[in-house]
Protein backbone atom coordinates (compact mmCIF):
# COMPACT_ATOMS: atom_id res chain seq x y z
CA UNK A 1 0.00 0.00 0.00
CA UNK A 2 1.56 2.91 -1.45
CA UNK A 3 0.32 6.45 -2.13
CA UNK A 4 1.13 8.95 -4.82
CA UNK A 5 4.47 10.01 -3.23
CA UNK A 6 5.23 5.86 -2.39
CA UNK A 7 4.57 6.09 1.56
CA UNK A 8 3.60 3.67 2.92
CA UNK A 9 1.02 3.04 5.04
CA UNK A 10 1.88 2.00 8.94
CA UNK A 11 0.52 4.07 11.81
CA UNK A 12 -2.95 5.00 12.87
CA UNK A 13 -3.93 7.82 14.84
CA UNK A 14 -7.26 7.43 16.65
CA UNK A 15 -8.81 10.28 18.26
CA UNK A 16 -11.16 8.96 20.80
CA UNK A 17 -12.82 12.63 21.69
CA UNK A 18 -13.24 15.76 21.29
CA UNK A 19 -13.48 16.74 25.31
CA UNK A 20 -10.20 18.10 26.65
CA UNK A 21 -9.53 19.35 30.47
CA UNK A 22 -7.37 21.72 29.70
CA UNK A 23 -7.67 25.00 27.49
CA UNK A 24 -4.50 25.32 25.80
CA UNK A 25 -3.83 28.59 24.41
CA UNK A 26 -2.49 27.01 21.27
CA UNK A 27 -4.76 24.27 20.85
CA UNK A 28 -8.16 25.00 22.50
CA UNK A 29 -8.34 28.32 23.45
CA UNK A 30 -10.86 29.50 26.27
CA UNK A 31 -12.18 32.01 23.93
CA UNK A 32 -13.56 29.65 21.32
CA UNK A 33 -14.10 26.39 23.56
CA UNK A 34 -15.80 28.07 26.46
CA UNK A 35 -18.65 27.11 28.69
CA UNK A 36 -21.47 27.19 25.71
CA UNK A 37 -19.06 25.24 22.98
CA UNK A 38 -20.82 22.77 21.71
CA UNK A 39 -18.66 20.01 21.89
CA UNK A 40 -20.03 16.30 20.12
CA UNK A 41 -22.74 14.15 21.80
CA UNK A 42 -22.26 10.56 22.41
CA UNK A 43 -23.83 9.02 19.56
CA UNK A 44 -21.81 10.95 16.96
CA UNK A 45 -18.65 9.30 18.22
CA UNK A 46 -17.75 5.95 17.11
CA UNK A 47 -18.49 3.35 19.54
CA UNK A 48 -15.84 1.28 20.45
CA UNK A 49 -16.89 -1.85 18.25
CA UNK A 50 -16.49 0.68 14.97
CA UNK A 51 -13.07 1.97 15.78
CA UNK A 52 -11.80 -1.70 16.24
CA UNK A 53 -13.83 -2.76 12.85
CA UNK A 54 -11.70 0.28 11.52
CA UNK A 55 -8.37 -0.28 13.28
CA UNK A 56 -8.95 -4.13 12.16
CA UNK A 57 -9.16 -2.77 8.29
CA UNK A 58 -6.10 -0.40 8.62
CA UNK A 59 -4.24 -3.40 10.47
CA UNK A 60 -5.05 -5.34 7.08
CA UNK A 61 -3.69 -2.71 4.70
CA UNK A 62 -0.48 -2.39 6.76
CA UNK A 63 -0.91 -0.35 9.60
CA UNK A 64 1.60 -1.62 12.75
CA UNK A 65 1.29 1.35 15.60
CA UNK A 66 -1.86 2.34 16.66
CA UNK A 67 -2.09 5.57 18.44
CA UNK A 68 -4.94 6.76 21.35
CA UNK A 69 -5.36 10.76 20.98
CA UNK A 70 -8.31 13.68 21.66
CA UNK A 71 -9.23 15.77 22.98
CA UNK A 72 -7.87 14.69 25.95
CA UNK A 73 -8.18 10.46 25.47
CA UNK A 74 -8.61 9.46 29.36
CA UNK A 75 -11.52 11.48 29.01
CA UNK A 76 -13.62 8.44 26.97
CA UNK A 77 -15.22 6.30 29.69
CA UNK A 78 -14.03 2.79 30.10
CA UNK A 79 -10.81 3.15 27.54
CA UNK A 80 -9.19 0.03 29.22
CA UNK A 81 -11.53 -2.02 27.40
CA UNK A 82 -11.15 -0.30 23.83
CA UNK A 83 -7.15 -0.47 24.16
CA UNK A 84 -7.52 -4.29 25.22
CA UNK A 85 -9.99 -4.63 21.90
CA UNK A 86 -7.04 -3.04 20.07
CA UNK A 87 -3.68 -4.86 21.24
CA UNK A 88 -5.31 -7.67 20.47
CA UNK A 89 -5.95 -7.48 16.83
CA UNK A 90 -3.07 -9.67 15.31
CA UNK A 91 0.00 -7.83 13.71
CA UNK A 92 -0.55 -4.58 15.52
CA UNK A 93 2.99 -4.21 17.21
CA UNK A 94 2.40 -1.03 19.31
CA UNK A 95 -0.44 0.54 20.90
CA UNK A 96 -0.24 3.83 22.43
CA UNK A 97 -1.49 7.15 23.63
CA UNK A 98 -0.79 10.96 23.67
CA UNK A 99 -2.30 12.22 26.84
CA UNK A 100 -1.96 15.68 29.02
CA UNK A 101 -1.32 12.78 31.78
CA UNK A 102 -3.96 14.43 34.34
CA UNK A 103 -5.81 11.35 34.63
CA UNK A 104 -2.61 9.00 34.58
CA UNK A 105 -2.89 8.35 38.47
CA UNK A 106 -5.99 6.97 37.95
CA UNK A 107 -6.07 5.27 34.86
CA UNK A 108 -2.71 4.30 34.24
CA UNK A 109 -2.37 0.76 36.00
CA UNK A 110 -5.63 -0.20 34.59
CA UNK A 111 -4.51 0.93 30.58
CA UNK A 112 -1.30 -1.11 31.29
CA UNK A 113 -3.53 -3.86 32.02
CA UNK A 114 -5.37 -3.85 29.15
CA UNK A 115 -2.11 -3.45 26.86
CA UNK A 116 -1.22 -0.30 26.74
CA UNK A 117 2.96 0.11 25.95
CA UNK A 118 3.61 3.49 26.06
CA UNK A 119 2.67 7.60 26.36
CA UNK A 120 3.61 10.57 25.23
CA UNK A 121 2.84 13.39 27.88
CA UNK A 122 2.48 16.91 26.56
CA UNK A 123 3.65 19.27 29.60
CA UNK A 124 4.86 22.59 28.25
CA UNK A 125 6.55 24.22 31.14
CA UNK A 126 7.40 23.53 35.04
CA UNK A 127 7.26 27.04 36.05
CA UNK A 128 3.29 27.25 37.44
CA UNK A 129 2.53 31.14 36.14
CA UNK A 130 3.79 29.82 32.38
CA UNK A 131 2.09 26.46 32.35
CA UNK A 132 -0.74 27.78 34.29
CA UNK A 133 -1.25 30.46 31.38
CA UNK A 134 -1.07 28.11 28.83
CA UNK A 135 -3.18 25.50 29.80
CA UNK A 136 -5.86 28.04 30.18
CA UNK A 137 -7.45 26.70 33.47
CA UNK A 138 -4.53 27.69 35.72
CA UNK A 139 -3.76 23.80 36.40
CA UNK A 140 -0.32 23.01 38.13
CA UNK A 141 2.95 21.17 36.38
CA UNK A 142 2.54 19.36 39.75
CA UNK A 143 -0.08 17.38 38.42
CA UNK A 144 1.16 16.08 35.11
CA UNK A 145 4.53 15.28 36.87
CA UNK A 146 2.17 13.16 39.25
CA UNK A 147 0.55 11.75 35.90
CA UNK A 148 4.41 11.08 34.30
CA UNK A 149 4.79 9.18 38.14
CA UNK A 150 2.12 7.32 37.54
CA UNK A 151 2.58 5.67 34.39
CA UNK A 152 6.27 5.31 35.13
CA UNK A 153 4.96 3.17 38.17
CA UNK A 154 2.78 1.03 35.98
CA UNK A 155 5.44 0.34 33.52
CA UNK A 156 4.29 2.36 30.38
CA UNK A 157 6.77 3.27 28.52
CA UNK A 158 6.55 7.49 28.94
CA UNK A 159 8.05 10.37 26.73
CA UNK A 160 7.39 13.92 27.28
CA UNK A 161 6.12 16.30 24.28
CA UNK A 162 6.78 20.08 24.66
CA UNK A 163 5.48 22.34 22.10
CA UNK A 164 7.79 25.64 22.03
CA UNK A 165 6.55 29.27 21.78
CA UNK A 166 8.47 32.08 21.45
CA UNK A 167 8.16 34.18 24.62
CA UNK A 168 5.87 32.21 26.09
CA UNK A 169 7.93 28.86 27.31
CA UNK A 170 11.13 29.39 25.88
CA UNK A 171 12.99 30.67 29.24
CA UNK A 172 12.32 27.94 30.89
CA UNK A 173 13.26 24.82 28.39
CA UNK A 174 16.80 23.94 29.43
CA UNK A 175 15.32 23.38 33.12
CA UNK A 176 12.79 21.31 32.40
CA UNK A 177 14.89 19.13 30.24
CA UNK A 178 17.14 19.15 33.34
CA UNK A 179 14.35 18.33 35.63
CA UNK A 180 13.03 15.63 33.24
CA UNK A 181 15.64 13.79 31.84
CA UNK A 182 16.17 11.51 34.17
CA UNK A 183 12.32 10.27 34.05
CA UNK A 184 11.46 10.74 30.33
CA UNK A 185 13.46 11.34 27.06
CA UNK A 186 11.72 15.16 26.24
CA UNK A 187 11.12 15.90 22.83
CA UNK A 188 10.60 19.52 21.76
CA UNK A 189 8.11 20.48 18.98
CA UNK A 190 8.12 23.18 17.05
CA UNK A 191 5.11 24.97 17.24
CA UNK A 192 2.59 24.57 14.29
CA UNK A 193 0.28 26.22 12.45
CA UNK A 194 -2.61 23.43 13.06
CA UNK A 195 -5.94 24.72 13.33
CA UNK A 196 -7.40 28.27 12.82
CA UNK A 197 -7.14 29.97 16.51
CA UNK A 198 -4.26 29.66 17.68
CA UNK A 199 -2.60 32.91 16.30
CA UNK A 200 0.38 31.22 14.82
CA UNK A 201 3.06 32.87 12.63
CA UNK A 202 6.87 32.62 11.91
CA UNK A 203 8.02 34.32 14.52
CA UNK A 204 6.55 32.62 17.43
CA UNK A 205 8.49 29.39 16.27
CA UNK A 206 11.56 28.31 18.26
CA UNK A 207 14.22 26.56 15.47
CA UNK A 208 15.19 23.39 16.50
CA UNK A 209 19.01 24.26 16.49
CA UNK A 210 18.13 27.06 18.58
CA UNK A 211 16.41 24.90 21.29
CA UNK A 212 19.58 22.61 21.10
CA UNK A 213 21.88 25.64 21.44
CA UNK A 214 19.89 26.76 24.81
CA UNK A 215 19.33 23.05 26.30
CA UNK A 216 23.33 23.15 26.13
CA UNK A 217 23.60 25.76 28.40
CA UNK A 218 27.27 27.74 28.14
CA UNK A 219 28.70 24.84 25.80
CA UNK A 220 25.78 25.43 23.42
CA UNK A 221 24.57 23.02 20.53
CA UNK A 222 28.36 21.10 21.09
CA UNK A 223 27.28 19.56 24.30
CA UNK A 224 25.31 17.28 22.04
CA UNK A 225 25.91 14.67 19.60
CA UNK A 226 23.29 13.44 16.77
CA UNK A 227 21.38 9.70 17.64
CA UNK A 228 21.54 7.44 14.44
CA UNK A 229 17.45 7.31 13.70
CA UNK A 230 15.92 3.93 14.66
CA UNK A 231 13.64 3.67 11.99
CA UNK A 232 12.91 4.94 9.00
CA UNK A 233 10.01 8.13 9.46
CA UNK A 234 11.08 8.68 13.05
CA UNK A 235 9.98 12.32 13.43
CA UNK A 236 12.41 13.56 16.37
CA UNK A 237 15.74 13.85 15.48
CA UNK A 238 17.90 12.68 18.44
CA UNK A 239 20.52 14.02 20.40
CA UNK A 240 22.69 12.92 23.30
CA UNK A 241 24.38 14.77 26.18
CA UNK A 242 28.02 13.06 26.66
CA UNK A 243 26.30 10.94 29.44
CA UNK A 244 23.77 9.73 27.03
CA UNK A 245 20.85 11.25 28.06
CA UNK A 246 18.52 12.15 25.04
CA UNK A 247 16.89 15.08 23.74
CA UNK A 248 14.09 14.53 21.08
CA UNK A 249 13.80 17.59 18.27
CA UNK A 250 10.33 17.55 16.28
CA UNK A 251 11.34 20.43 13.34
CA UNK A 252 7.53 20.34 12.06
CA UNK A 253 8.44 24.01 10.74
CA UNK A 254 11.67 23.87 9.70
CA UNK A 255 12.47 21.07 8.20
CA UNK A 256 9.15 19.15 7.62
CA UNK A 257 9.49 15.17 7.50
CA UNK A 258 6.85 14.79 4.32
CA UNK A 259 8.83 12.82 2.61
CA UNK A 260 8.20 9.85 5.25
CA UNK A 261 5.10 10.75 6.76
CA UNK A 262 3.21 7.22 6.99
CA UNK A 263 0.14 7.94 9.43
CA UNK A 264 -3.43 7.98 8.87
CA UNK A 265 -5.56 10.03 11.57
CA UNK A 266 -9.51 9.08 12.28
CA UNK A 267 -11.18 11.93 14.33
CA UNK A 268 -13.51 11.32 16.78
CA UNK A 269 -16.91 11.16 14.42
CA UNK A 270 -14.64 8.51 12.01
CA UNK A 271 -13.49 11.08 9.54
CA UNK A 272 -10.24 9.87 8.25
CA UNK A 273 -7.36 12.39 7.58
CA UNK A 274 -4.34 12.36 5.75
CA UNK A 275 -2.59 15.02 6.99
CA UNK A 276 -2.61 16.82 9.92
CA UNK A 277 -3.10 20.04 8.20
CA UNK A 278 -6.00 18.60 5.62
CA UNK A 279 -9.02 20.97 5.05
CA UNK A 280 -11.34 17.55 4.37
CA UNK A 281 -11.45 13.68 4.97
CA UNK A 282 -13.24 10.76 3.71
CA UNK A 283 -16.40 10.00 6.39
CA UNK A 284 -15.65 6.23 7.51
CA UNK A 285 -18.42 6.53 9.80
CA UNK A 286 -21.20 6.94 7.12
CA UNK A 287 -19.55 3.69 5.47
CA UNK A 288 -20.13 2.16 8.91
CA UNK A 289 -23.49 2.90 10.07
CA UNK A 290 -24.11 2.37 5.71
CA UNK A 291 -23.73 -1.12 6.20
CA UNK A 292 -20.40 -1.70 4.23
CA UNK A 293 -18.97 -5.14 4.57
CA UNK A 294 -15.60 -5.48 5.74
CA UNK A 295 -13.87 -5.60 1.84
CA UNK A 296 -16.07 -2.14 0.84
CA UNK A 297 -14.57 -0.35 4.53
CA UNK A 298 -11.38 -1.90 3.29
CA UNK A 299 -11.35 -0.93 -0.57
CA UNK A 300 -12.29 2.51 0.79
CA UNK A 301 -9.34 3.36 2.94
CA UNK A 302 -7.29 1.86 0.18
CA UNK A 303 -8.50 4.26 -2.24
CA UNK A 304 -8.26 7.02 -0.17
CA UNK A 305 -4.08 6.47 0.78
CA UNK A 306 -3.46 5.31 -2.76
CA UNK A 307 -4.68 8.75 -3.83
CA UNK A 308 -2.63 10.74 -1.11
CA UNK A 309 -0.64 13.25 -2.14
CA UNK A 310 -0.14 15.63 0.92
CA UNK A 311 2.65 17.57 2.21
CA UNK A 312 1.60 20.97 3.45
CA UNK A 313 4.52 21.35 5.79
CA UNK A 314 6.92 21.13 2.53
CA UNK A 315 4.07 23.66 1.09
CA UNK A 316 3.70 26.02 3.75
CA UNK A 317 5.52 28.87 2.58
CA UNK A 318 3.40 28.74 -0.44
CA UNK A 319 0.68 31.63 -0.27
CA UNK A 320 -2.39 29.64 -1.49
CA UNK A 321 -1.21 26.31 1.34
CA UNK A 322 -1.13 29.02 3.76
CA UNK A 323 -4.99 30.37 3.05
CA UNK A 324 -6.26 27.21 3.19
CA UNK A 325 -8.35 26.48 6.34
CA UNK A 326 -7.55 23.40 8.36
CA UNK A 327 -9.28 21.18 11.15
CA UNK A 328 -8.61 21.86 14.54
CA UNK A 329 -6.12 19.81 16.64
CA UNK A 330 -8.65 18.75 18.69
CA UNK A 331 -10.80 17.07 16.87
CA UNK A 332 -7.80 15.26 14.72
CA UNK A 333 -5.52 14.77 17.89
CA UNK A 334 -1.76 15.39 17.40
N1 LIG B 1 -4.77 15.99 25.10
C1 LIG B 1 -3.66 15.18 24.70
C2 LIG B 1 -2.34 15.88 25.00
O1 LIG B 1 -2.37 16.96 25.62
O2 LIG B 1 -1.29 15.33 24.68
C3 LIG B 1 -3.70 14.70 23.26
C4 LIG B 1 -4.14 15.65 22.18
S1 LIG B 1 -3.03 17.00 21.89
C5 LIG B 1 -3.86 17.78 20.53
C6 LIG B 1 -1.65 16.20 21.13
C7 LIG B 1 -0.35 16.96 21.08
O3 LIG B 1 -0.45 17.99 20.14
C8 LIG B 1 0.08 17.61 22.39
O4 LIG B 1 1.40 17.22 22.70
C9 LIG B 1 0.02 19.08 22.07
O5 LIG B 1 0.96 19.82 22.81
C10 LIG B 1 0.32 19.08 20.59
N2 LIG B 1 -0.10 20.31 19.91
C11 LIG B 1 -1.33 20.88 19.94
N3 LIG B 1 -1.35 22.00 19.19
C12 LIG B 1 -0.09 22.16 18.68
C13 LIG B 1 0.52 23.12 17.84
N4 LIG B 1 -0.15 24.19 17.38
N5 LIG B 1 1.82 22.96 17.51
C14 LIG B 1 2.52 21.89 17.97
N6 LIG B 1 1.99 20.93 18.77
C15 LIG B 1 0.71 21.07 19.13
Amino acid sequence: MLDLLGRPLRDLRISVTDRCNLRCTYCMPAEVFGPDYAFLPRAELLSFEEIERLARAFVSLGVRKLRITGGEPTLRRDLPTLIAALAAIPDVEDVAMTTNGLLLPRVAADLRAAGLKRVTVSIDSLDPEVFGRMNGLGTHPQKVMDGIEAALTAGLGVKVNTVVQRGVNDAGLRELWLALRELAPVRFIEFMDVGNHNGWNLDSVVPSREVLARLGGEAGAGHFQPVRADYRGEVASRYADPTGREVGLISSVTAPFCGDCSRARISAVGVLYTCLFASGGTDLRAALRGGASDAALRDLIAGVWAGRNDRYSEERGEATAALRPKVEMSHIGG
